[in-house]
């Protein structure tokens, strides 16, 4: 617009006295006039702050507007922050232009936040199906150990009770993933449909390497379970005086897994395996960092880790951590932990960062 530029100059040589010049300079606002150049205007500036080459004061220079507080610096993009960083909750915009308008922050957090939400109703979507298998093996489960305390112990012979306990959890082991794995194989397609979803991508396939590391899940999580289980019985004999007391404890505690076990489980394994499950997805599309997602309502410890970004392959934390939150007892990590659940009935969720 060359024509506009020697307007602009005309104005500022003939009609400004040398005292004016110094406060005042003419411009044409063309913006309204040039709405396409303007958009292409700012999809520049977008690529120029994404690439740490200007800061939104330069920026706003070019612009002819005046410069905004902490708009000097070179804006660091949210995929590009320090690993491990909290990245800032987006606050109400202040005024009308804010450095943040200026990135593309918001667009991420968006994204990120729809993503958790559909992931995590997904994942409560499937918490049935994981309960209702747990309660088969429960079902199982708990009619052998009543039988066999009934005639083992029942023959005084604790001795006898252990060394059936040990083979009985040998052959749960074999059994225990027939239960879960075309659960597993029909989740999987869901979660990767999801990720699919939120990374505007195709969905990773069910293929041999996504059904080979289904078992390797299922090994683990069997392993979990059998561990579990067997190390609870053993203690309750140990604890236990005489066979009848023995006997007793083991019924009571049968109960109270027919009562509890299959929701807790269900409820854990929905988030467990639909995280890591999630996690297999991000990978196979070469995302690179993850985001832990809490809900607002979560407890404390939870709501501390909302927004927390890892690499990919990383962990949120290793065993000997502790998570502090005001109002709440610290939180000791066992364990190795690359994805909620953080604890019992927690729903956080990992998406993309
Ligand atoms: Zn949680």
């Amino acid at each position: 617009m060359p024509w506009l530029v020697r307007h602009e100059q005309e104005i500022y040589r003939d009609l400004l006295n040398p005292d004016e010049r110094k406060n005042i300079f003419a411009k044409y606002i063309v913006e309204g006039m040039l709405r396409g150049d303007a958009l292409s205007r700012y999809q520049s500036y977008q690529l120029a702050i994404n690439n740490t080459i200007l800061t939104p004061n330069e920026i706003r220079e070019l612009e002819d507007r005046n410069p905004v507080e902490g708009g000097d610096k070179l804006f660091t993009p949210m995929n590009m922050m320090e690993l491990g960083a909290t990245p800032p909750t987006p606050a109400p915009a202040q005024g009308s232009q804010s450095a943040r308008n200026w990135s593309d922050q918001a667009a991420i957090e968006t994204r990120a936040q729809k993503a958790s939400d559909d992931r995590r109703s997904l994942m409560n979507r499937n918490v049935r199906l994981f309960e209702d298998a747990v309660s088969r093996v429960v079902t199982r489960e708990t009619n052998a150990i009543r039988k066999a305390a009934k005639s083992k112990l029942g023959q005084r012979s604790a001795a006898g009770f252990e060394t059936w306990l040990e083979g009985f959890y040998k052959q749960l082991r074999e059994w225990f993933p027939d239960y879960f794995r075309n659960i597993m194989l029909t989740y999987a397609e869901s979660i990767m449909s999801s990720v699919a979803d939120e990374l505007g991508n195709e969905p990773v396939e069910l293929n041999d390497e996504l059904r080979e590391w289904i078992e390797g899940y299922l090994t683990n999580f069997t392993e979990v379970y059998a561990v579990g289980g067997e190390k609870q019985l053993r203690a309750l004999l140990a604890e236990s005086e005489g066979d009848e007391d023995a006997e007793t404890k083991i019924n009571a505690r049968m109960d109270g897994w027919e009562a509890t076990k299959a929701g807790k489980t269900g409820f854990e394994q929905a988030f467990e395996a639909g995280n890591a499950l999630s996690i297999f997805g991000y990978a196979a599309a070469g995302v690179s960092l993850l985001q832990w997602r809490a809900r607002g309502e979560s407890c404390p410890l939870c709501r501390k880790m909302n927004g927390k970004r890892i690499k990919i392959g990383n962990s949120f934390f290793d065993a000997g951590d502790t998570l502090e939150a005001d109002g709440v007892d610290p939180l000791p990590i066992v364990r190795k932990i690359k994805h909620g659940p953080l604890h019992q009935a927690c729903d956080c969720v990992t998406v993309a960062g």
